[in-house]
């Protein structure tokens, strides 16, 4: 069996080193057949020497995947993805959150569980702000009222799969990627794991409060049209409304004999119906972009240099990407 670990990096320069190192004493005597894939997503800071200095010292099979600028870590996972050719593949983050011995049970229950085609670790007790684990819980509860597939809370990509599911994953070549969507539109039978994600080893994360929010809005307008059917059951919401105050004025003119109100009702329903349109617009603006840079068919990555210690054989052979 043969294992491959996609391991996305942006700015690790001070985690890298240790962080294969651990997965090497952890490994060790399990795993004879193993392969790292690390990407360095456009990092600015001295990724890439470390990344040279464990592909010299390595006992397992080490390939580098080196972007020409940051593209972000969903492209990320998706060249690793690329270049993995194990019949388990993992993807882990390279800062130590994810622990390489979460890695080894992930991989003992595909082992005994011929059935499962994906063991998917999730956080049961999430260690961030309370805010911000609000924010995430009620994401997903719209993003599953809203959407047919199904989204664990607390799943990160921290999975390990088989074959299929990774050629599952890369034939969607959509150019906006959600990997937390995709895994579950793939389908396949997953398991849940729950795990402690531990202290970052050194630097910071990189999403802040407003990345967050826009990838959360991103996620939802990739997998769910259902924002552009809310505008709908508002516009007849509105026009319902606007009948019966029309009824209103006209019962009110005729039978009491009060005047139409003034200039303040039509200021306050302009404004209602012109907040109404923007938002539609908004909702209709953000899909049209998706289909815009989709059509562009841009590739979702570039790759600056490629380097690997396994021997190249024509099975092997990634020039061609
Ligand atoms: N990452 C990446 N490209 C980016 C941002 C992050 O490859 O543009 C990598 C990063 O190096 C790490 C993983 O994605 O291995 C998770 O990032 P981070 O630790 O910042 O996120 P968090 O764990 O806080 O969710
Ligand atoms: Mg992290």
């Amino acid at each position: 069996m043969k294992l491959s670990l996609v391991c996305p990096c942006y700015n690790e320069g001070d985690n890298v080193e240790k962080f294969y190192d651990t997965c090497e004493k952890v490994f060790g005597p399990v795993i004879n057949d193993a392969e790292f894939i690390f990407i360095n997503d456009g990092s600015f800071d001295n990724t890439l020497e470390k990344l040279n200095i464990i592909l010299a010292k390595a006992k397992y099979v080490v390939k580098i995947v080196n972007f020409s600028r940051n593209f972000g870590k969903e492209a990320a996972m998706y060249a690793g993805l690329q270049y993995a050719d194990g019949d388990y593949t993992c993807i882990i983050d390279t800062d130590l959150q994810q622990r390489p011995e979460t890695v080894l049970q992930m991989v003992s229950i595909l082992d005994n569980n011929a059935d499962y085609d994906c063991v998917a670790a999730y956080q049961e007790n999430r260690k961030e702000h309370k805010l911000v684990v609000k924010c995430k819980n009620m994401f997903y509860k719209l993003i599953n009222q809203m959407c047919d597939v199904d989204f664990k809370s607390g799943a990160s990509d921290f999975r390990t799969f088989r074959k299929p599911v990774r050629n599952a994953i890369l034939s969607c070549k959509e150019s906006y990627r959600f990997m937390k969507g995709i895994f579950s539109w793939v389908g396949f039978k997953t398991h849940y794991m729950p795990y402690e994600v531990s202290e970052r080893n050194a630097g910071e994360t990189s999403w802040s409060f407003q990345k967050l929010v826009k990838y959360a809005l991103g996620g939802i307008t990739a997998f769910t049209a259902f924002p552009l059917q809310i505008s709908t059951i508002i516009g007849v919401v509105c026009l319902l409304l606007s009948l019966l105050y029309l009824i209103v004025v006209v019962l009110q003119k005729f039978i009491i004999g009060i005047a139409i109100p003034g200039y303040a009702v039509v200021v306050v329903l302009m404004l209602l119906i012109g907040g109404i349109q923007l938002i539609c617009f908004g909702a209709l603006g953000s899909y049209l972009a998706k289909v815009y840079f989709q059509g562009k068919n841009r590739p979702i990555f570039i790759v600056k240099e490629y380097k690997t210690s396994e021997k190249e054989t024509d099975d092997n052979y990634h020039g061609h990407i």
